[in-house]
């Protein structure tokens, strides 16, 4: 656990680049930190390991103050990836792995092992493991940064931007095996990112900064979909994005059997709903009370589920799209 207690930084020129952050990423769990250029992502995480020391307020990885702990045994305990994998050019991928293990004390026959044992978790060929990082596309440069950070086999693992830098579709798939990843191994992940989709996918929880270091808010995506606390949130969720989408409507509060009952057509009611579009209650999108219209009757044990098509149904479709039972989201691009 990360705990973050009125953490602030000022930087000796007096630029204040994180401002009293309150925040507690839970273990076991990804916890996001995202906004805009400049915000303090990067400066938030680098003082989970250190890197920046704070110059307010208390900061403890598990239970301990990261400035009473000594620097290099606190970062055993911290995978670190970065969006260039800044991968060694002159040592092959398996050497590129097993260094880690090799420094802190394997046998260079177990930390190789190890090392396949990594690439096989990340989604990487062995048969890649002679070649030299400059013969591996970016995407493949990034598991590799990612099966190095795995090698020591830390607890918490902190990612600044990781994927930002690889191709769409690639990302996507990047981004599916951290999900694997982090079910199979259950690291502590503290991830950066400025792309909101992103995070609304990756976070168990997500903190979206405001430029200045603040934090605007902090909580599971659907809230932050459904109950944005203010302009600037709403806005960086993607409010006005205008996605067209089709889900199923249901309720937090309300038993599906006690929903009202809709025809094909209907307007949506104007209270209250959000829209659950993998059937697991986790809201990935909403509508507009009393925006869009209901496209497709469902019938389900105990009611029915309604399709809804909105132009306000706000982001996460991305997410939805590749929900492991791919149920009912259809995106219309326009
Ligand atoms: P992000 O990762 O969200 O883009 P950063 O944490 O890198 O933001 O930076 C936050 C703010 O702190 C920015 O205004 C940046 O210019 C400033 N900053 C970062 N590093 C330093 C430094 N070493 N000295 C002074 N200002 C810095
Ligand atoms: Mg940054």
């Amino acid at each position: 656990m990360i705990e973050f207690r009125g953490v602030t930084k000022r930087f000796p020129d007096g630029t204040v680049a994180v401002d009293e952050l309150d925040l507690v990423a839970e273990q076991g769990r990804i916890t996001v930190f995202v906004g805009p250029s400049g915000c303090g992502k990067t400066t938030s995480l680098r003082m989970i390991n250190r890197m920046i020391e704070p110059t307010g307020g208390e900061l403890r990885v598990d239970g301990r103050d990261v400035l009473s702990a000594d620097p290099a045994e606190l970062r055993r305990g911290i995978g670190y990836v970065i969006q260039q994998a800044g991968l060694f050019p002159h040592r092959t991928i398996v050497d590129n792995i097993a260094t880690v293990p090799m420094l802190v004390g394997s046998s260079k026959k177990a930390a190789r092992d190890r090392a396949m044992e990594l690439m096989e978790i990340v989604g990487l060929d062995t048969s890649m493991a002679g070649r030299y990082p400059a013969q591996l596309s970016g995407g493949q440069q990034q598991r590799v940064g990612v099966a190095r950070a795995l090698a020591a086999d830390p607890p918490v693992l902190l990612m600044d931007e990781p994927f930002s830098a690889v191709d769409p579709i690639v990302r996507e798939s990047l981004q599916e095996e951290l999900l694997r990843l982090q079910s199979e191994l259950g690291k502590t992940i503290v991830f950066v990112t400025h792309d909101i989709d992103e995070a609304i996918k990756l976070g168990d929880k997500v903190a979206v900064f405001r430029v200045g270091g603040r934090l605007a808010q902090y909580d599971e995506p659907g809230v932050l979909l459904s109950r944005p606390v203010d302009g600037f949130v709403d806005n960086f969720v993607g409010r006005d994005r205008g996605y067209r989408g089709l889900g199923f409507l249901s309720s937090d509060t309300i038993p599906i059997g006690s929903l009202p009952v809709l025809s094909v057509g209907d307007p949506l009611p104007d209270d209250g709903w959000s829209v659950v579009v993998d059937g697991s209650a986790r809201p990935l999108g909403w509508v507009e009370a009393g925006e869009g219209r209901v496209t497709e009757e469902v019938i389900v044990p105990g009611g029915s589920l309604y399709a809804v098509e909105s132009g306000s149904l706000r982001g996460a479709l991305d997410a939805a799209l590749s929900s492991p039972s791919g149920q009912g989201v259809a995106v219309d691009a326009d």
